[in-house]
């Protein structure tokens, strides 16, 4: 979907809520409270009345769009925006595009991430590469270490060769905690598991699982098919996301920005990203506002 197409769908409330209605009800409206299908519309209100428990709702009734007082277009336009752009996308950006205040589009922002993050998370299995990295500004590409900075803490990645990834935020790069990301998230009879020399891959093989790594020190990057290039590409993009749309990150947000990148790439050939979103967002529980700037205070 591009931006005219967009504004051609869901360009006034009536259309935003109609199709919250369909996402809501595929089967024809039901009441929230008593589950009853026989209802009436006040279709001048936007209203709809239970003809058996007499309740009064809405397509929004329960649901955060409802909670923030927002134009249901609004809400339309930050979905767009948030899982249309590859690289992500600021709270500072959305409040310029959307003429909302900063607390507004932060709000916008985080909970649109939040609704994209995916539960079901199956291991991955075939071949994997694993890799670690800082996403901070000074550390970035230097050294190799075991040291705990709670500001800047190491995120490690794994990839399923032509499959998904998991990207998490780690204590440190130590081997108990890299063994412990990988059993965390791979199969245990995965076929094989790609690394760098870094020490704590070491040991990670088993039986059923060979474990190969590249010299990235003494400049070997491919050998066959060995290498880290996928996970690596990830981070990379990550990266350039952050540095670009972002300029700074806290590492209170670090995970939600990492799921974003996650879901963004698990679902890189997902048309119906925009659809799926708003449909997490219509049938998801309704944090409030204050209640979710109090959880980041
Ligand atoms: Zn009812």
């Amino acid at each position: 979907m591009n931006l005219p197409e967009l504004f051609e769908r869901f360009g006034t409330e009536e259309k935003c809520r109609d199709y919250l209605e369909e996402l809501r009800w595929p089967e024809g409206v039901k009441c929230p409270r008593c589950e009853s299908e026989s209802i009436s519309r006040i279709t001048t209100r936007n209203q709809l009345d239970c003809n058996d428990c007499r309740y009064r709702f809405s397509v929004t009734t329960g649901t955060l769009f409802h909670d923030s007082h927002l134009p249901l277009t609004k809400w339309f336009m930050a979905t767009y925006l948030v899982t249309e752009s590859k690289k992500g996308i600021s709270a500072k950006q959305l409040q310029r595009m959307l003429k909302v205040s900063y607390k507004t589009a932060w709000y916008l922002a985080h909970r649109i991430r939040d609704a994209m993050g995916d539960d079901d998370q199956p291991l991955l299995r075939g071949i994997v590469e694993v890799d670690e990295t800082f996403v901070g500004g000074r550390r970035l590409g230097v050294g190799r270490g075991r040291y705990r900075d709670e500001d800047n803490p190491p995120v490690a990645g794994v990839a399923q060769r032509g499959g998904e990834v998991r990207l998490r935020v780690v204590r440190d790069r130590s081997r108990g905690t890299l063994h412990g990301f990988i059993r965390e998230h791979v199969a245990d009879e995965a076929e094989a598991i790609y690394t760098d020399e870094w020490i704590g891959y070491q040991g990670i093989g088993d039986a059923d699982t060979r474990h190969e790594s590249v010299n990235h020190s003494a400049k070997e990057y491919v050998r066959a098919d060995v290498h880290t290039n996928t996970v690596e590409g990830v981070w990379s993009l990550f990266k350039r996301g952050i540095v670009g749309s972002y300029h700074q990150i806290s590492a209170k947000h670090l995970p939600a920005y990492l799921d974003e990148m996650e879901f963004r790439f698990n679902n890189r050939e997902n048309p119906f990203l925009f659809r799926d979103t708003l449909l997490v967002l219509v049938h998801g529980e309704a944090l409030p506002y204050a209640k979710l700037v109090e959880a980041s205070a």
